[in-house]
């Protein structure tokens, strides 16, 4: 009965705020699933008997830790590390690791739990984890990095393994930080297990194809959105916030299929270059000197900078693809690129849309891709990364990309029938959180009561 699946994921609700007081964007994250699965509560009572929901919102388990370094200037500093091990039903932990001067309890526990949903949709074996470290890695030397990168991993190691938990990159976390900390736990545990780690650098035991494949993989997704309504990249105008590892290969593959990308930011303001974003210049200033995408209007006059993150949503465009950060964009920027005609949203970045500004573009017939779909590229290629250590061999760049190709391609099909079973067809938000959430349920029944 209706009213009661409802109350049920009320209630379930209210226990994770008054278990998790003013963790706000944990809450955030909740509240987005439990308002999609009331549909699955309604048909399949079962979940309920089996209490899946109220295990599936108590992490197995959080790990906090102290993370003492020394600065160049020889003071000592403290920082804390986190690791949140969500759920183990589907494989070893796995997701990302955040170094963040915001990261705290609520934005690990937010992303470890969307993490859960995100990687089961990718059909690979991995279960849902996230951590990092509320450290600020602007302004820090080489050395202060790698100092506190091993700091880092000399708490970690412990807690993780290539059967347990495997963590990757997340904001300020790169595949500098990856190999730092890859050679701190190989010396700590004094063997090579290659697949405690993802995203490492390609000589030893990386993935050819994981730097690209989030980015890659999200305009995959928006592809399969667009196709479905006979649209497509070619020709339309495209603005992608951030101009971090997802953003800059976002902008690669819409350019590759034909799309005029006008504007990209970072924490500081945004560029907008009516001529198109040069992407080498892009690379460059943050691949390699690591600088402010504020230095692209020096080579680039046709260019302004604007200072500030929210404006670059005021440019009219076809397709947005926010690759930054949670919460970039709130219900008034929504009701401004609707205002602007745009036809398609793609999340690169995890829970870069508030719920009114999601419920608005759903509302509205944009087409919506949201985060744990369009963005599972990159932890799909995590995987991969995985099973390429695991038999000790590697596959071609053209073989991970079909495969994540393909990936992307079954997250689409899966949020739309799922959406269409449970009675909300074109709505992907739900499709994709009752497709991730049942395959996870069913494991944890499966597996009985843990
Ligand atoms: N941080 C990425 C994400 O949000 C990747 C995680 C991974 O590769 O494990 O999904």
């Amino acid at each position: 009965d209706p009213t009661s699946a409802k109350e049920y994921v009320q209630s379930v609700y209210e226990t994770v705020i008054h278990r998790n007081p003013n963790e706000k964007e944990f809450h955030q994250a909740i509240k987005e699933i439990l308002d999609s699965l009331v549909p699955i509560f309604e048909k399949h009572p079962k979940y309920m008997e089996h209490s899946v929901l109220e295990r599936i919102v108590e992490p197995e388990r959080v790990i906090y830790f102290r993370i003492p370094w020394v600065d160049d200037k020889g003071k000592v500093r403290v920082n804390r590390g986190y690791r949140a091990q969500f759920n183990s039903a589907l494989g070893p932990y796995k997701g990302g690791l955040r170094f963040h001067p915001s990261v705290n309890a609520s934005i690990i526990k937010f992303l470890g739990f969307e993490q859960i949903f995100k990687n089961a949709l990718t059909g690979q074996p991995i279960g849902g984890g996230k951590g990092g470290a509320d450290f600020d890695p602007k302004g820090k030397s080489d050395n202060e990095i790698m100092r506190f990168t091993q700091s880092f991993m000399t708490e970690l190691y412990r807690y993780i393994g290539p059967d347990t938990d495997v963590p990757a990159g997340d904001i300020g976390v790169g595949a500098r930080e990856i190999g730092y900390m890859f050679g701190q736990y190989k010396r700590i545990r004094s063997g090579n297990e290659a697949g405690v780690l993802t995203g490492k650098g390609i000589h030893y035991g990386g993935s050819l194809a994981r730097t690209e494949a989030t980015g890659y993989g999200c305009v995959y997704f928006v592809n399969e959105m667009l196709a479905s309504k006979n649209l497509s990249f070619e020709g339309s105008t495209v603005i992608v916030s951030g101009s971090g590892n997802v953003s800059i290969y976002a902008i690669e593959k819409a350019q590759q299929l034909g799309a005029h990308v006008v504007a990209c930011s970072d924490s500081a303001g945004y560029v907008y270059d009516p001529a198109g974003i040069n992407l080498e210049t892009v690379k460059r200033i943050k691949e390699v000197e690591r600088g402010r995408i504020s230095s692209y209007v020096d080579e680039h006059p046709e260019a302004t900078f604007t200072e500030g993150c929210d404006g670059i949503w005021t440019i009219p465009c076809d397709i947005a693809l926010p690759c930054a950060t949670q919460n970039e964009i709130d219900a008034d920027m929504a009701k401004t690129l609707i205002s602007n005609g745009v036809k398609a949203i793609g999340e690169g970045a995890n829970m870069p849309s508030t719920l009114e500004a999601i419920h608005l573009f759903i509302d509205n017939d944009v087409l919506f891709g949201p985060a744990k779909a369009a963005n599972a590229g990159g932890v799909a290629v995590s995987s991969l990364e995985m099973s390429q250590n695991s038999m000790r061999l590697s596959w071609t760049f053209e073989e991970v990309d079909a495969k994540l190709h393909t990936i992307m391609k079954s997250i689409y099909e899966q949020s739309v029938a799922a959406a269409a079973e449970y009675g909300h067809p074109g709505n992907l938000l739900d499709g994709a959180n009752i497709a991730g959430f049942i395959r996870v349920a069913d494991a944890m029944i499966d597996q009985g009561v843990v």
